[in-house]
């Protein structure tokens, strides 16, 4: 069968797929340590839990309105206003089957052949195959590790041509960890203003950070930015909600109910229950998340210190999210036993070959040098982990 072209641009979600690997070998009895999942390892939190069997109990799983529940897009209003000083009505916010999918409702509604978005690199794997799946192009404004990941006025400014349509700013960033500080996300907003481009502001890492960094939304910035920002979020990583498959978009009201009509006659509505859970974790207080980050924070330390000591590697502490972005230069080249490190991927399935350590290569996130590990796993698993990771290495 003659299949559509997009259909040949995208590769499955390399992420998913060695998470995949890394489960199936531990099914079949090896002691693999995983590293490659990106969502916390706590439970979700009882009154979410709660919140979802009252909805089961009193019948609430019919469809429901396929932008989302009421009481859960005022939620995600009143969230914003109060966390972020944002105004929006019901009306400007979507609900999706998790962040992702906003995205690509996203994608769906703002791209046509041919229109470019601007996206940072090292990046989120999604957006470049979202875009590439809505027959756009990504592309890539290089940001280097020595500077902090932060985002160069002039290199920005050079990439912007007529068709590009839209930056993403993914902060705090997947996979390096690192945090926007204002001046940055000023560069970006006055680049944005000046030549007419939407800013896709993906905040789903907003509440894991460390080191007393605060978290800024671009939208804050001014009612001008707000009004040509697209907000991002979901309850999938601040609450340990990733199976539940809630997040949400919140913009302009144009886009936003083209995003609605796309999802209306795609999807429908999120899961009923979900909703509902999902209103109970936005009202639950900060309680739950701080535990959460406490112990990442912990867990953040006894890692990249790990990974410093460890020859060939060198890792920046992130401020953000929860994953360690090493580099590998001093690797890289070198071979172990009769196999070539030549590369990130080579030396992942090295490492999960020789050390039954499954971490994601950097390739996938535009990376040639970089490796991605993430610490929301137990801190014995980590140090057991480190331990191995040392020994294969040397
Ligand atoms: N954005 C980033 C940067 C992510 O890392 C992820 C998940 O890994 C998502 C969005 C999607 O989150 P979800 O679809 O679970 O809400």
């Amino acid at each position: 069968m003659k299949l559509a072209a997009r259909a040949a641009r995208v590769v499955p979600s390399p992420t998913l797929a060695i998470t995949a690997l890394a489960k199936s070998m531990a099914a079949q009895g090896v002691d693999v340590i995983d590293f490659a999942s990106g969502e916390p390892d706590f439970d979700t939190p009882q009154p979410v839990k709660e919140a979802a069997q009252a909805a089961i109990d009193a019948g609430f799983t019919k469809y429901t309105p396929s932008s989302g529940i009421d009481d859960l897009r005022g939620a995600i209003v009143d969230k914003l206003r109060a966390e972020q000083g944002l105004s929006y009505e019901r009306t400007q916010v979507l609900v999706s089957c998790g962040a992702k999918h906003s995205l690509y409702n996203l994608f769906e509604a703002l791209i046509e052949a041919g229109d470019e978005v601007i996206i940072p690199t090292p990046f989120w794997v999604s957006y470049q195959d979202q875009v590439l799946l809505n027959d756009g192009t990504p592309v890539w404004l290089k940001t280097r590790e020595e500077d902090g990941y932060a985002i160069d006025r002039q290199q920005l400014e050079t990439l912007v041509t007529p068709r590009t349509k839209a930056i993403v700013v993914n902060t705090p960033c997947n996979p390096t960890g690192a945090t926007y500080d204002r001046r940055t996300l000023d560069v970006i907003a006055e680049v944005a203003c000046r030549h007419d481009l939407l800013i896709i502001s993906d905040e789903i890492y907003e509440k894991i950070i460390y080191d007393g960094v605060r978290h800024l939304s671009i939208a804050s910035l001014s009612p001008e930015v707000a009004a040509r920002t697209v907000v991002i979020n979901g309850v999938s990583k601040s609450f340990a909600m990733t199976g539940w498959r809630i997040g949400y978009a919140a913009g302009p009201k144009d886009l936003l109910t083209a995003m609605a009509n796309i999802q209306s006659q795609s999807t429908s509505n999120p899961c009923s229950i979900s909703q509902k859970a999902a209103v109970a974790a936005l009202k639950m207080g900060v309680r739950f998340v701080t535990e959460m980050v406490t112990e990442f924070e912990r867990r953040r330390r006894v890692m990249v210190e790990r990974l410093n000591k460890m020859p060939g590697v060198h890792c920046r502490m992130p401020t953000g999210a929860f994953y360690a972005f090493p580099n590998l230069a001093g690797v890289l080249g070198a071979r172990a036993d009769d196999t070539a490190l030549r590369t990130p991927s080579e030396v992942a399935q090295y490492l999960l070959k020789t050390a039954q350590i499954a971490v994601v290569p950097g390739e996938p996130f535009g990376s040639q040098d970089h490796i991605r590990l993430s610490y929301a796993t137990g801190l014995d698993a980590i140090t057991r982990g480190m331990d191995r990771m040392e020994t294969a290495l040397r």
